[in-house]
């Protein structure tokens, strides 16, 4: 163990210890633990970091800025590693992701899926999405609201055939009290569960991605099949998230046409 934090040494055992903190959220509610997924996020972490990750076994990483995901997949070229969008994406960044991610969950709007549409036909690709649903009221947080998302996604499975739509996913509200965070993730997989009955030709509904480091275990007993974790398994980034990513606590004019 590091004096400084409870957190161990090495990539390896830091694993070691969220995957058990994940078996043992799953046991609480009778879920098998084979049933969720986790993302590692690396945002803000270099090459080196990535490669012990890799050592460890995983093979797909998070990126919240599509400017990290070109720098490393260049970087790690020689490696079979895939890059996940989980972050805001301006559309005019659009074709970066078509030609280098392998999924996106933070598709959030319609003007973004159409530019990804055209930039992956260009490409002769096709990704995963997840369409990233904003279920707190804080100003901060991206995504559709709950009531666009049926219209939202039969667009997509009548015009986008390149955008595989594989379920939601979300960020919880940033709050100290659990329950506030329990009912963001609820809403999440009543929201899925409603989509799923509506049963849109070409629409998958099976994944819910929610839950982050702090947050990851109500998500897991709320029905989470894919958690996103940095922290807990990187460690901490050098500076606070608004840092990095001022643009994710004011929501910038691009994003608001469609909104
Ligand atoms: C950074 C980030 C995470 C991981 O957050 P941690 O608290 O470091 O685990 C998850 N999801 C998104 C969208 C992120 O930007």
């Amino acid at each position: 163990m590091n004096p400084t934090t409870t957190m161990p040494d090495t990539f390896a055992a830091r694993l070691e210890h969220v995957q058990s903190r994940i078996r043992e959220a799953a046991q609480q509610t009778g879920r098998n633990p084979a049933d969720i997924t986790l993302l590692p996020v690396s945002k803000t972490f270099g090459e080196a970091a990535i490669r012990e990750a890799m050592d460890c076994g995983l093979q797909r990483f998070g990126e919240n800025k599509v400017q990290e995901i070109v720098a490393k997949q260049a970087q790690l070229a020689d490696t079979p590693a895939q890059w996940v969008m989980i972050g805001h994406l301006q559309t005019n960044k659009a074709r970066d992701v078509a030609r280098y991610a392998t999924e996106i969950q933070s598709l959030d709007r319609l003007s973004l899926a159409t530019a990804l549409e055209r930039r992956l036909q260009a490409e002769g690709r096709s990704i995963d999405a997840l369409v990233q649903v904003k279920t707190s009221p804080e100003p901060s947080k991206y995504g559709l609201a709950p009531e666009e998302l049926p219209g939202f996604l039969r667009e997509v499975a009548q015009n986008m055939p390149s955008l595989r739509i594989k379920g939601l996913m979300t960020m919880a509200i940033n709050d100290k009290n659990p329950e506030a965070i329990r009912a963001c993730f609820r809403l999440l997989r009543q929201l899925r569960d409603q989509m799923r009955e509506e049963a849109i030709d070409g629409i998958h509904m099976e994944k819910l991605s929610m839950g982050m480091s702090g947050d990851f275990a109500i998500a897991i007993e709320e029905g989470a099949t894919e958690i996103r974790i940095g922290t807990a398994l990187f460690g901490h980034r050098p500076y606070g998230d608004a840092y990095y990513w001022p643009e994710s606590r004011k929501p910038d004019t691009e994003n608001q046409p469609d909104n």
